[in-house]
């Protein structure tokens, strides 16, 4: 397989006269954390959706774990992808344990390994309570955990800090250190790139659809033309 987990290459997507992505060159290689910055409506869901294969690209190609992500071939390594969506449909008369337990069951996962990943994710405590009593931060831990099932090689996460309380947001960091560590490849859109301070190898901004930078920290407060909300942050 390649050395790239995840490559797009001249990928637009439209929706009608709209391009919500703009012919978007991007390789993801095994064990890298790549941010994804851009105002809304930039084309960052939708770059992920692509690479989940639930929308498919109007022009171009995206790669996935060596196989085109609009193939039927990607379904096999599609359970080899972790997804973190923005809100995640939580059912609040369900447990933490049996939330946990009917994902694994979707991916066809083990439930043995389900208790650790409560614990990794700091609501092992909580694990019997029903999620309608857990706060925001709580239930973002259990859509993680979610996301983690099966040891996912590539992990999508869509704006996961958003409202979380400072504990929530060190123990996530923590998280893609390790994944990192094993040779995930981790790419997280967020608003926040000042809080990311070197979790991230690259950053990737896009604008209208297109990607107008793709660098480090340090490259990137060099580039001319970045927006200014972004540009503070850096
Ligand atoms: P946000 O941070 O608000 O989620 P984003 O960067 O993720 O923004 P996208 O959701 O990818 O942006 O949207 C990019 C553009 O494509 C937007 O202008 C959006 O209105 C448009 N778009 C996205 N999905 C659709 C759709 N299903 N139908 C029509 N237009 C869409």
């Amino acid at each position: 397989m390649s050395m790239y987990h995840v490559t797009l290459s001249g990928v637009t997507k439209a929706y009608g006269k709209q391009k919500a992505l703009d012919n978007v060159d991007l390789q993801l290689k095994a064990g890298e954390c790549v941010a994804l910055a851009g105002h809304n409506g930039a084309g960052k869901s939708t770059l992920i959706k692509l690479i989940l294969g639930l929308i498919h690209p109007t022009q171009g190609q995206v790669q996935l774990l060596g196989h085109d992500a609009a193939s039927r071939a990607a379904s096999q390594v599609r359970s080899q992808v972790g997804y973190l969506p923005e809100t995640v449909a939580l059912h609040p008369s369900l447990t933490g344990t049996e939330t946990l337990d009917f994902y694994a069951r979707l991916k066809k996962q083990p439930l043995s390994a389900n208790h650790a990943l409560l614990s990794r994710v700091g609501i092992s405590q909580a694990a019997k309570r029903r999620v309608g009593t857990y706060s925001k931060g709580m239930r973002q831990r259990l859509a993680l955990a979610q996301a983690l099932l099966g040891k996912p090689k590539v992990l999508l996460f869509d704006e996961p800090t958003t409202g979380l309380d400072p504990a929530s947001r060190q123990m996530f960091y923590e998280i893609v250190t390790e994944l990192r560590n094993q040779g995930s490849t981790v790419l997280l859109s967020t608003h926040a790139l000042a809080e990311l301070d070197g979790q991230a190898d690259r950053i990737v901004v896009m604008k209208n659809g297109q990607k107008i930078a793709d660098g480090t920290m340090s490259e990137l407060r060099q580039q001319s033309g970045l927006p200014i909300r972004i540009r503070i942050q850096l």
